[in-house]
C-alpha cells in the first residue's frame, strides 16, 4: 500500500501589512524525507500520520512537502505565485510518486490567497486532479474557515478539538486510521458540513471553557454513536477576510449522510444560541491595567494579561499603560523592533544602562514608540526547546533579542521578530526569572494557557487596539457574507 503525505498550512491575517510570499515561506519548507526527519517525534499532525503508518511493513509512505507559517509576525494575503508554487510542487510530487492508495493532507483552514476564494478546497481539488478517486483525508486546525467546497473535494475532514492545540498528533492519527479503514473497505466515510454563520475572536474560543466546551462535549457525545467516525467544530479565524469566514460544523459518518446532516444541524443550532458568549465585551487597556494592579494589591496574583490583538508584535499599548500606572514586577517577553534591537546589540553590552524608544511602528494600530530606560541583562540569539505541554521539545531558534531590566522588578525584551512565550522557556532564554513576576504580559489569546494557567492565578483578557481586535466590528471586512454574525451587513 502506498500513501502520500503533504502539509500546506497557513493562518493568514489579511489585515496585516506584509504579503505572504515565496521568500517569506521558503526558508522553512521541508521536502521529501527531510519532512519526516524534522517532524517525527514532536506532537504534530504529520507525526500522528507516521505513528499509524510506520508500524506496517506493507505501507510505503511517500513524503512530499511541508509548507507552514514562518516565525515572526503574521502575514497577509498569499501572492498567487506563492500559492501556485507549492500547489504545483504537491501535484508534481504526487505525479512522480506513481500509483497511490491514499493521501493525507495536513492543511490549516485559514489560508487567504489573492484570487483564490477558498484555498484549501482548491488544494484538495488540485490533489484530486492528479490522484483521481482515491481516499484523500484532510486535517485542519480549529481556526479554519471552510465550507462545503472542502468536504466535496475530500473523503473526510478531521479538525482539532483543543485550544490550546494539544491534540494535533491525535487528529493526525485519527485521519490516518480512517484512511487505512477506508482503503481496506472497513468504512465508507460520508460527511456533512454546516455553517452556523458565527464569527468570533480567537480569545473567546478556548476549548476547556464555555461556550466552546459545550460544543465539543456535543461532538464527543456524538462520537460514541457506532456509525459516527468524527464530529468537529471549527470556530474559525476571524482575521482572514474571506467568503467562508467563521464557524463550521463537520460530521463524518460511516455511510450515513442523513445522520451526518442531523448532527451538524443540531450542533449548529446550539452554536447559534451561544453566539453572544463568543463575542463578549472586554475592558480597554487603561481600565484593564488598573484592574490588574488592584488584583495584585489584593494578593490575587500573579496575573497574566492576554493582549490578543497584537499580530505584528510591536504594539506598545500595554507597556505604556503599565509604566504610566507605576506597575511593578511585570515581564513582557517581546516588543518587536528590529532596528532598536540591532542598535542596542551593535552599540552596547550587558551591564550598560540605556534609554531607547521601542515598538509602535508596524501599523496604525501599534501605538506610539515608548521610551524606556533600563540595564541590559542579555543580548543574543537564543536556541532552546519548548517545555510546556504545547509542542513540548520543539526546537526554537530565535532572532536577536535584548533584555532590559527597567527597575521595580520590571522586564521587557526588545526583539528582532514578533516574540511570545507560551511557556516559561522564552522568559528563561531571555534571562528573566518568571517566578518573580506578578504580571506576565503576552501577545497571545489562548495557547499560553496550556502552561501559564499553572503559574498565573488569573488569565486577564483585554481589548487593546490591534489588527486582531477583540471587537470584530472595528475591522474593515470586504469579503464576508451578509449573514456572518456579528460582522456581516445584516448585523451592522
Ligand atoms: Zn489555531
Amino acid at each position: 500500500m502506498r500513501i502520500a503525505i503533504a502539509q500546506f498550512s497557513h493562518e493568514t491575517c489579511t489585515f496585516c501589512p506584509d504579503r505572504t510570499t515565496i521568500a517569506s515561506l521558503e526558508p522553512y519548507v521541508l521536502r521529501g524525507r527531510g519532512m519526516i526527519r524534522k517532524l517525527r517525534g514532536v506532537p504534530n499532525y504529520v507525526n500522528g500520520f507516521l505513528n499509524i503508518l510506520e508500524p506496517y511493513n506493507n505501507i510505503e509512505i511517500v513524503p512530499i512537502i511541508s509548507v507552514g507559517m514562518a516565525p515572526g509576525p503574521y502575514t497577509s494575503w498569499f501572492t498567487p505565485e506563492c500559492f501556485n508554487k507549492y500547489c504545483t510542487e504537491i501535484q508534481q510530487g504526487l505525479k512522480q510518486a506513481g500509483p497511490l492508495d491514499g493521501v493525507l493532507l495536513a492543511l490549516h483552514g485559514a489560508m487567504a490567497v489573492e484570487g483564490v476564494p477558498k484555498p484549501e478546497a482548491e488544494i484538495a481539488r488540485r490533489v484530486r486532479q492528479i490522484v483521481g478517486d482515491i481516499p484523500v483525508m484532510v486535517t485542519l486546525d480549529l481556526h479554519a474557515n471552510e465550507d462545503e467546497e472542502l468536504t466535496q473535494a475530500t473523503t473526510a475532514v478531521f479538525v482539532l478539538k483543543t485550544y490550546p492545540h494539544l491534540d494535533s498528533q491525535e487528529i493526525g492519527e485519527a485521519a490516518a486510521m480512517c484512511l487505512l479503514d477506508t482503503i481496506t473497505g472497513k468504512v465508507k466515510p460520508t460527511q456533512a458540513l454546516k455553517k452556523p454563520h458565527i464569527v468570533s475572536a480567537s480569545i473567546f474560543q478556548a476549548s476547556d471553557f464555555h461556550p466552546m466546551k459545550t460544543l465539543y462535549d456535543m461532538c464527543r457525545q456524538w462520537e460514541e454513536h457506532e456509525d459516527v467516525i468524527c464530529v468537529s467544530v471549527a470556530p474559525g479565524f476571524a482575521y482572514a477576510d474571506v467568503p467562508d469566514i467563521g464557524m463550521s460544523v463537520i460530521a463524518v459518518t460511516d455511510n450515513d449522510l442523513e445522520l451526518a446532516q442531523k448532527i451538524t444541524a443540531e450542533i449548529s443550532a446550539t452554536a447559534w444560541n451561544l453566539r453572544e458568549s463568543l463575542n463578549q465585551k472586554l475592558p480597554k487597556t487603561k481600565q484593564a491595567v488598573s484592574k490588574v494592579m488592584q488584583l495584585i494589591a489584593d494578593k490575587k496574583g500573579p496575573v497574566l494579561i492576554a493582549d490578543g490583538a497584537d499580530r505584528t508584535g510591536d504594539s506598545t499599548h500595554v507597556l505604556k499603560e503599565l509604566l504610566a500606572q507605576g506597575a511593578q514586577n511585570f515581564g513582557i517577553p517581546g516588543i518587536a523592533d528590529p532596528q532598536a534591537a540591532a542598535y542596542l546589540a551593535a552599540n552596547h553590552q550587558v551591564g550598560d544602562k540605556v534609554t531607547i524608544k521601542i515598538g509602535g511602528w508596524a501599523s496604525e494600530y501599534s501605538g506610539d514608540p515608548v521610551e524606556v530606560t533600563g540595564e541590559i541583562i542579555f543580548i543574543g540569539r537564543p536556541e532552546y526547546r519548548l517545555v510546556g505541554p504545547m509542542s513540548k521539545g520543539r526546537l526554537v531558534k530565535e532572532g536577536l533579542i535584548v533584555t532590559l531590566s527597567l527597575g521595580n522588578g520590571n522586564y521587557v525584551v526588545v526583539s528582532e521578530r514578533m516574540r511570545g512565550s507560551n511557556d516559561s522557556s522564552g522568559f528563561t532564554a531571555a534571562q528573566i526569572d518568571y517566578q518573580k513576576l506578578d504580571i506576565v504580559v503576552l501577545k497571545d489569546r489562548v495557547h499560553h494557557r496550556a502552561f501559564w494557567d499553572s503559574y498565573c492565578n488569573i488569565d486577564f483578557k483585554i481589548d487593546a487596539p490591534g489588527i486582531g481586535a477583540v471587537n470584530l466590528r472595528s475591522l474593515k471586512y470586504e469579503n464576508v457574507p451578509d449573514n456572518a454574525y456579528p460582522i456581516g451587513k445584516d448585523y451592522r
